[in-house]
């Protein structure tokens, strides 16, 4: 009997941890991704807040599976299923599978508001991060140059749209960067000149986490100069400005989008059950509905567990990938398969130096306690013995010298992607 082929689209947190637990089964394993390396995404916002280098949180993955005979690895783009000829079309040409494994993670999601996917800055892929740090740097640059007022305040206000985690650390990290090493390069520029803006439709910040915790970080970014507004909903996003219900509006040139995320749009005409948020209703062993040879993890997939969806975060996806390759190693010795089960890990935040939040192992902790734990937690996940050891060695950097290494705005390149696909490719940033 021929050994089963096993397609695993996407090589983010879901699909190469299935595709780990699935090196040396008894199955050929293709993984493919449009890009040729895994990004550790918790830290993307360093990034774009000049504080990592893209290289320090991406990891190739060629590399990965070097030592997997049985793991081929391909940059691709997925564009498309075919679920009766058991077929995904990709910029390579159609792949055939005996399995699919879906990990496309999600978008950005606007919400229908008016302007902001035109002109709001996501912070969702690499290619989201790297636009966004040299426009941040170049803003900087403008408002050095320029006698106006009106136009220098426009260029030195930032505005963070989205009071979870990726808005709380990024508007932290952003407010650490401008109050520390751009004021000092820039000392033309007065501190006063400058608002960094957290804008929050809820009551609170970070709204998975116990109520003190979030106070806790409200009141960190407040002190750190962050102007966090709650209670207020962004109506529409325009050119050099953003407008808030009530008919408020800020004058700025950068509009960093957080708020949410969803599946993407284009997944919804496969013809795999959707479930609300674009995302692929799956059953207790994360198999699409109505179709068993279809597995959807990670962000894509939607798992209910205890009555609601489980979370789109990285241990949902990684616990998803590695249930897979278990069930698919059962099936394959004619073992029946097992149910997933998510064990919560908890839940952190950064707001900086020596100030964070983790709700873990059923405890509350905040301040340095919570920060060395986040540290710790993240560089333990990363990929590669290099970036661990370039992280470790950027945060001390930055911890001791209180500066940013990673300062430089260079050439946009066209990326990669485009060689392979000759369709456009929607990767090339805004
Ligand atoms: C800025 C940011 C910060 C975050 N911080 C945290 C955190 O601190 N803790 C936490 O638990 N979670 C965090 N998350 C969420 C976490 O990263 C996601 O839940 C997790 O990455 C989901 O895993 P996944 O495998 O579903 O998708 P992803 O990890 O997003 O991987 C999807 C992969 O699919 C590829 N892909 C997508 N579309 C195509 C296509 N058409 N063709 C080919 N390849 C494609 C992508 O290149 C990518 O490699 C954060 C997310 C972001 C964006």
């Amino acid at each position: 009997m021929p050994r089963p082929r096993v397609v695993v689209a996407g090589a983010g947190f879901g699909g190469l941890w299935a595709a780990r637990g699935l090196a040396g089964a008894d199955c050929d394993v293709v993984l493919l991704d449009r890009n040729n390396y895994h990004t550790f995404f918790p830290l993307l916002y360093q990034v774009a807040a000049a504080e990592l280098a893209p290289p320090d949180i991406a990891y190739p993955v060629r590399s990965i599976f070097r030592r997997a005979a049985n793991v081929e690895v391909h940059m691709a783009r997925v564009t498309g299923l075919e679920l009766e000829n058991r077929r995904l079309l990709t910029s390579l040409g159609p792949v055939s599978y005996d399995v699919l494994v879906l990990a496309l993670g999600s978008e950005s999601h606007y919400f229908g508001v008016p302007g902001a996917e035109q002109h709001a800055f996501p912070l969702r892929w690499m290619h989201d991060a790297i636009p966004l740090r040299h426009h941040i740097l170049t803003r900087f640059e403008l408002a050095a140059a320029s006698e106006d007022p009106l136009l220098r305040r426009r260029f030195l206000t930032f505005a963070v749209v989205g009071g979870g985690p990726t808005g709380v650390e990024f508007s932290g990290a952003l407010a650490e960067l401008i109050y520390g090493p751009l004021l000092r390069d820039f000392p033309a520029i007065d501190r006063d000149e400058v608002s960094v803006v957290l804008l929050e439709a809820a009551d609170g910040v970070l709204g998975g986490m116990p109520d003190h915790l979030g106070a806790y970080a409200l009141e960190r970014l407040r002190r750190r100069r962050t102007k966090v507004r709650l209670g207020v909903r962004v109506e529409e996003v325009l050119h050099g400005s953003v407008r808030l219900r009530g008919g408020e509006t800020i004058s700025t040139d950068t509009v960093v989008w957080t708020a949410g995320v969803r599946g993407d749009p284009g997944i919804a005409g496969w013809g795999l059950p959707l479930a609300p948020g674009g995302r692929i209703r799956v059953d207790e062993h994360l198999r699409a509905e109505g179709h068993p040879e279809v597995y959807v993890v990670g962000d894509l997939a939607w798992s209910e567990h205890g009555g609601g969806p489980l979370p789109q975060v990285a241990q949902v996806a990684i616990q998803g990938g590695r249930s897979v390759a278990r069930n698919l190693r059962r099936t394959l010795r004619g073992q029946p398969t097992e149910p997933f089960r998510y064990r919560d890990l908890g839940m952190l935040a950064v707001i900086g130096r020596n100030a964070a939040v983790a709700h873990v192992f059923g405890r509350a902790f905040r301040g340095i306690v919570a920060w060395i734990l986040w540290l710790g937690i993240h560089v333990t996940w990363l990929i590669g013995f290099r970036n661990r050891a370039l992280v470790l060695v950027n945060w001390a950097w930055n911890y001791v010298f209180f500066r940013r290494a990673v300062r430089l705005i260079l050439p946009a390149a066209r990326v990669a992607p485009d060689d392979i696909d000759p369709t456009p490719s929607g990767d090339g940033g805004r």
